[in-house]
């Protein structure tokens, strides 16, 4: 039977797998260093462990990256905040050395599609995926598909309304200040506190203001893209008190005016966490992999 490769490719570690669904899966991580070191590492890891097995590879990365298959830098990281990784053409890299059809998306599109296929939002057609960590990124699967366009989503930079009298932080992120990035990431709430997220108290004052902002992003995608379920994962959302207070803000922010259940009494399996658990980016690299292999399949 036909074995896949998957990568995410994340800002601080690289997690790769073998298999094809959840419950063959095998991993292994290791941390994110130089481009061509860990390109190095995970070359390694898919020869001795895959080996002649492996039909295709898939690799979700952390972004922005270049999806579009007319353009010259074609599977590249474009403009990263990581400057070791700017402008480095990963998905050229990998297929040189391993010889395998490589299939190329966003950390998030990847993870809204493993959840979509295999986790929680299996039963419905158009979800968002959001991951709150180190950064904020949003994946949005349509009928089934990754959404792609002019780029490919960037939900984590959507700016939400900021009161600088009542959160003087200015934000964290690099290109824009206060987008939902730069006020509700991992990083945005250590600057902000002088602590780390982990260390905060459950009753302190930065999780009401954390839901606040989670919750007007969360309303501006129900009202533009109107999925069927929204997912939520990622470090900062392993404070599971988070989901309460992000329902109940955007119950508020809504104010009745979408009249459907999942915005009233079913908004606990509306706004869900992630069902894959850390596995489901890799888990979408696999996917995309196999489905790639299977599309030329058919084509033979
Ligand atoms: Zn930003």
């Amino acid at each position: 039977m036909a074995l896949f490769g998957g990568i995410e490719a994340g800002g601080t570690k690289f997690v790769c797998g073998i298999g094809t669904r959840p419950n063959d899966l095998e991993v292994h991580a290791f941390p994110t260093v130089g481009p061509v070191e860990t390109v190095k590492q995970a070359v390694q890891f898919f020869q001795v462990k895959g080996g002649a097995k492996l039909a295709g590879l898939g690799i979700a990365s952390f972004g922005p990256i270049d999806l579009d298959r007319t353009s010259g830098t074609y599977g590249y990281i474009t403009t990263t905040p990581k400057t070791a990784w700017r402008n480095f053409d990963l998905v050229g890299s990998l297929s040189k050395e391993l010889a395998l059809p490589v299939a190329y998306e966003t950390d998030v599109n990847a993870a809204a599609l493993a959840e979509a296929e295999w986790g929680v939002s299996r039963d419905v057609e158009n979800s968002v995926y959001i991951t709150v960590g180190t950064g904020i990124g949003g994946g949005v699967v349509v009928k089934g598909e990754a959404v792609h366009g002019l780029l490919h989503p960037e939900i984590g930079h959507i700016r939400v309304a900021h009161d600088l009298d009542k959160d003087p932080f200015t934000g964290s992120c690099q290109f824009h200040g206060d987008c939902l990035e730069g006020l509700a990431s991992a990083p945005a709430l250590s600057q902000r506190w002088g602590r780390p997220p982990e260390s905060l108290p459950v009753t302190h004052p930065a999780w009401e203001l954390e839901a606040h902002y989670l919750a007007s992003a969360i309303a501006i995608l129900v009202y533009t893209l109107s999925p069927h379920r929204i997912i939520l994962g990622g470090g900062v959302m392993q404070h599971d008190r988070l989901f309460p207070m992000i329902r109940r803000n955007v119950e508020h922010f809504m104010n009745g005016y979408i009249a459907k259940p999942q915005l009233r009494e079913e908004i606990d399996r509306y706004i869900v966490p992630a069902g894959l658990g850390r596995h489901s980016g890799v888990l979408g690299a696999i996917l995309l992999a196999g489905r790639g292999y299977h599309r030329r399949d058919a084509q033979d």
